[in-house]
């Protein structure tokens, strides 16, 4: 039965999982190591939970239907799985990547992957010739769309035509907009990139990563790698994920609709010097995210007037969290600066904009009145702190 995207939220490509005879309608949660042998030469289909475990392979066959991929992986976390990912290359490969990318990755890539023999070219996929930096050992085009945290948004139709041409992977990281808004598979990509930690999980309380695939061929090699290095997702993060994603829909249209409540707000306040959120009309990526995505998501980056007025919202802010992290129910406020974008060369970050003004903010499912208010009562109390200006 081919059912909608809420449907699959909640039953994935159908409701095959009562097999335990209790009709039980929460997944159970397979807290096992091991599994018995009927005889030598025979197996359960599970064999050990390094390999694979009843939970986790629920939430893969969850997160392959709302990609509509071939098949889903589910590491420990985003990191663990993009590190799985880089496996599948080896020393003398080179890799295109987008510069504006999770800090995370650029770390990974630039003091893991090169020591192991990688290369790469950092470039700016929106607005560069991507094409002239194929070499004949290029081997995959890595990007985020929209950007993290510029929120730049890159073609990623384009981007596969060109992968296409010079038989290439193309991979893009779709933590941003999860599945609900954006789905890749249907753009030209490859491989499917999640932080399950945000919009799947959804709750702030659990890590996790993904690696979605369209190829058989694909998943084999990276069901060798799972087995192989170890860091498949534990079958209580995995129940976890599977029950935040059965609100993924309603979740990702409330935090949306605070996003777009937030961004009004700041378009307003005379001392935001710039918002950067795609669904603003007229901004540079607009007509290209309505090509490719049918919402414009609930993260949002702004620059204030000055180094003091960050540092006075980040500490003034009485219901919003300074936390890293996004795509959860509680709305928080992060400085790239100093936290997901630290180990980001500063030569980079200047380009790109990261600057000491520069905040980003991930939308929530709180009354967005409260988030705005309490926004107001940040910008209005700058200056008035101790008698000082901030
Ligand atoms: C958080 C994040 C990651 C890393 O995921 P973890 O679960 O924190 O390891 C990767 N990519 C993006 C876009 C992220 O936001």
């Amino acid at each position: 039965m081919e059912t909608g995207f809420a449907t699959k939220c909640i039953y994935g490509n159908g409701r095959d999982f009562e097999k335990d005879g209790t009709g039980a309608i929460s997944f159970p949660i397979y807290q096992t190591a091991t599994y018995a042998h009927p005889a030598v030469g025979q197996s359960t289909g599970f064999d050990y939970s390094r390999l694979q475990n009843p939970t986790r392979q629920q939430v893969e066959k969850v997160v392959a239907s709302l990609e509509g991929g071939a098949d889903a992986l589910a590491f420990a976390s985003g990191m663990a799985a993009i590190t799985a990912l880089m496996e599948l290359f080896r020393p003398g490969d080179h890799l295109i990547t987008d510069s504006d990318l999770y800090g995370g990755s650029i770390r990974l890539f630039d003091h893991v992957s090169e020591k192991n023999g990688i290369t790469f070219s950092h470039i700016d996929c929106t607005s560069e010739d991507v094409e002239s930096y194929v070499r004949p050992n290029t081997k995959a085009i890595f990007i985020e769309t929209p950007t993290n945290p510029m929120m730049n948004v890159i073609d990623i139709r384009k981007m596969s035509g060109i992968a296409r041409k010079h038989g290439l992977l193309l991979v893009v990281d779709n933590t941003f907009m999860s599945p609900y808004f954006q789905r890749p598979f249907e753009l030209g990509a490859d491989i499917i990139i999640h932080s399950g930690t945000k919009f799947l999980g959804g709750h702030n309380d659990t890590l996790a990563g993904f690696i979605v695939v369209n190829s058989q061929e694909l998943a084999d090699r990276l069901r060798f790698l799972i087995k192989t290095v170890g860091s498949g997702l534990a079958p209580f993060d995995s129940w976890l994920i599977l029950r935040g994603i059965k609100t993924l829909p309603l979740r990702m249209e409330k935090a949306q609709a605070n996003a777009k409540a937030i961004v009004s707000y700041l378009l307003s306040q005379p001392r935001v010097k710039k918002v950067y959120y795609p669904g603003i009309q007229g901004t540079a990526g607009y007509e290209i995210l309505r090509s490719q995505a049918s919402g414009s998501g609930s993260m949002l980056t702004f620059e204030v007037e000055s180094r003091e007025l960050a540092l006075h919202i980040l500490r003034s802010t009485r219901l919003i969290p300074f936390a890293e992290s996004l795509g959860g129910t509680e709305t928080l406020l992060t400085y790239p600066l100093t936290q997901t974008h630290a180990d980001v060369p500063e030569e980079v970050r200047l380009k790109n904009g990261i600057t000491d003004r520069v905040l980003r903010l991930s939308a929530g499912i709180e009354d967005a009145k409260d988030l705005t208010d309490d926004l107001e009562q940040a910008f209005a109390s700058f200056g008035k702190e101790n008698g000082n200006a901030g």
